[in-house]
């Protein structure tokens, strides 16, 4: 199924849409990494980002696809290090958002699901997301790899698609329409908190 997605914080003041989303356009993952389990920890929003395993859920998606119609000046945008990877939030609500590279020129926006408005949508959320393709930055035991890391061939398969998707939006400059830098300067449109923890 494909659909745009509404986006809105759990106040409703940052309202937006992720538009086109279908499996198809969406990388799914579940991340380990310690700058995510951060982020939750930062806005104490642990149990909605975090799985039992401590990873979250996030489907990767182009830049262009994102935006916002309202509230966007609640935005805000943290870090682990002073030149790490940016999670983005709505300040109003603490509402986890989407996370990016430092740069619009690495152009993807994990999209963190909280922010999806699914019972605005006509089938489940996974229908659109797709299914999850990797777990990513973690260190699994013996036991939980088998169960909880996808497989290979899985991951491999999703490498080139990534990797096309980035070549296609820089070359089609889609990865200048992203809401969260700013057009003209490439600046982050909310100034990043560092929050001082190692991103790896
Ligand atoms: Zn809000
Ligand atoms: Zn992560």
């Amino acid at each position: 199924m494909r659909a745009d997605l509404p986006i809105r914080c759990a106040c409703g003041r940052v309202r937006g849409c992720a538009r086109d989303i279908h499996p198809g356009a969406a990388n799914r993952v579940v991340c380990h990494c310690r700058g995510c389990r951060a982020y939750a920890a930062h806005i104490d929003r642990e149990a909605q980002i975090l799985d039992p395993h401590g990873g979250s859920d996030v489907f990767q998606i182009s830049p262009a696809a994102l935006s916002f119609e309202a509230g966007i000046e609640h935005i805000r945008c943290l870090r682990m290090t002073p030149k790490g990877a940016l999670r983005w939030y709505a300040g109003c609500c603490d509402t986890p958002i989407a996370g990016s590279f430092h740069t619009r020129r690495v152009p993807f926006l994990s999209i963190y699901p909280a922010c999806v408005e699914a019972e605005a949508l006509d089938g489940p959320l996974d229908a659109y997301r797709g299914p999850v393709l990797a777990r990513v930055n973690g260190t699994f035991d013996r036991a939980e790899a088998k169960t909880l890391k996808a497989n290979p061939g899985a991951l491999l398969a999703m490498l080139p698609r990534y990797a096309w998707w980035c070549l296609k939006w820089m070359a089609s400059g889609a990865y200048k329409r992203t809401p969260l830098f700013e057009r003209e300067t490439a600046a982050p449109i909310a100034e990043p908190l560092v929050i001082g923890i190692a991103d790896a």
